[in-house]
């Protein structure tokens, strides 16, 4: 798909942020080239809007970026899995590991039915601790995961195609 080497080369590699020896992945810059951007919305599209997908759920801040656009065309609602603290109603809460402590992710409860079918969104999957505490929670509601769907992943977990047993869509290695 040449789609994909547009998506690629929109996304600026920033040595050394936010600390010194990371390559951070800066999506954006594919956010100002209004056609790779596109791009991504309409590959992820394609790929569901048969699917009987009724949730997208978006991982802060960068799966807020590309989810509610995937949401609206596929006819399906957003939920936001936020940081800790932000959001104002009832929650659920579920922790995961950082490479230094841990971090923890929330979603406002009774925002999806049983059997609901999902999938989660984010920029970035790197060793999957964050998607996989994104399936916990969707799935603490009975929601079925049906995938879990990055711009970017690193080449070992491209590979690997899966997350605690579900499927992982991934569009392009860092560069
Ligand atoms: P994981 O939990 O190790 O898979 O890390 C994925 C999370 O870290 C995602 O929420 C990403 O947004 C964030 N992340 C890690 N590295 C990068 C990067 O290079 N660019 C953008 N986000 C990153």
């Amino acid at each position: 798909d040449p789609r994909l080497e547009a998506i690629s080369a929109a996304i600026r590699v920033v040595p050394d942020f936010p600390k010194k020896g990371i390559m951070f992945q800066d999506i954006t810059t594919l956010l100002l080239d209004h056609k790779a951007f596109k791009h991504t919305i309409d590959i992820f599209v394609d790929r569901y809007r048969d699917m009987q997908i009724s949730v997208v759920a978006g991982v802060e801040a960068r799966g807020f970026l590309f989810g509610p656009s995937i949401a609206l065309a596929i006819g399906a609602k957003f939920i936001p899995l936020r940081k800790p603290g932000k959001l104002p109603g009832k929650v659920i809460s579920e922790s995961y590991e950082l490479e230094y402590g841990h971090d923890r992710l929330e979603m406002h409860v009774g925002t999806v039915e049983p059997r609901e079918r999902v999938i989660i969104i984010d920029d970035l999957v790197a060793t999957g601790g964050t998607l996989s505490a994104a399936i916990s929670l969707l799935e603490s509601q009975g929601a079925e995961v049906v995938e879990c769907a990055c711009v970017i992943g690193l080449p070992e977990v491209k590979g690997q195609h899966k997350l605690k047993g579900k499927p992982l869509y991934v569009l392009v290695e860092p560069s």
